[in-house]
């Protein structure tokens, strides 16, 4: 059984922002989105990147057309394998959910292959490879096959923790704080929040999030409409290459937006 440590959110950040920083040193510096990580970073990485049918790989059929297996890492090949009903390509509107599925394996890689090789050394020294880590939809949701609903819940939490920990990581790589800021400013010219404006609730809870506690800041925040909030967030997806969903809660996390 694999149990990674805990990690609390801005250790997740922290570990994404240095693997950006190495690479902004080492290769080329990232001064603006999208973060090139299909082609550069993972060859940074040294690991390679491929379309595939999981579903067929793994034996799992897809219920309803819909694809639950959406990327698997192999720690020992260095090889991510993404779905291929993902592949933008084809299906352009899966672009967001292919490069957030990429960050997610790299998160992995990053923040969980010592502990998986560890974990599987038992099985190396018989001379079988280790497991890929097969990430689905459904381990998000509590596991989704009957094996692992079958699991303790020691099992069951664990690999939930882990899949938390590579979404957040693929997160903060898409779209990095410091990238987040660069794109805010550039279209407000500053780094107040937004809210939305026909919702009087939100300035009261804004007041208590905003650091307002701090004698002499100024609580500021721009009021814009609804569709207004909607069209920014899907401007800022396009440009990070992310889904609207991912972004946000990014936004939302940065404390940049209240809605
Ligand atoms: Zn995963």
């Amino acid at each position: 059984m694999i149990d990674v440590p805990f990690l609390t959110e801005a250790q997740i950040e922290a570990k994404a922002d240095a693997l950006l920083a190495a690479f902004s040193r080492d290769r080329e510096p990232i001064l603006g989105p999208p973060v090139p990580l299909e082609d550069k970073f993972l060859y940074y990485l040294g690991l390679r990147l491929h379309m595939d049918d999981l579903h067929a790989r793994f034996g799992v059929p897809r219920i309803a057309g819909r694809t639950d297996i959406l990327a698997a890492l192999w720690i020992e090949d260095r090889e991510i394998r993404v779905d291929e009903s993902l592949d933008p390509e084809v299906n352009p509107e899966a672009e967001g959910r292919y490069y957030f599925s990429i960050g997610h394996e790299v998160g992995h890689w990053e923040l969980h292959r010592h502990h998986i090789l560890a974990t599987s050394a038992e099985p190396h020294l018989l001379m079988q490879s280790p497991s890929p880590v097969v990430c689905r939809i459904s381990d998000l949701n509590g596991g989704g096959s009957r094996k692992e609903r079958d699991g303790t819940r020691q099992q069951r939490d664990g690999r939930a923790r882990m899949e938390l920990q590579a979404n957040r990581f693929g997160a903060c790589l898409l779209m990095p704080g410091f990238l987040i800021e660069v794109a805010w400013q550039h279209r407000f010219n500053n780094l107040d929040p937004v809210l939305v404006k026909d919702r009087q609730s939100i300035a009261s809870e804004l007041r208590l999030l905003l650091p307002s506690a701090v004698p002499g800041h100024k609580v500021s925040a721009s009021p814009i409409a609804h569709r207004a909030l909607e069209a920014l967030i899907t401007d800022f997806a396009g440009e990070f290459r992310t889904s609207r969903r991912a972004m946000r809660i990014r936004l939302q996390k940065l404390g940049l937006i209240f809605s």
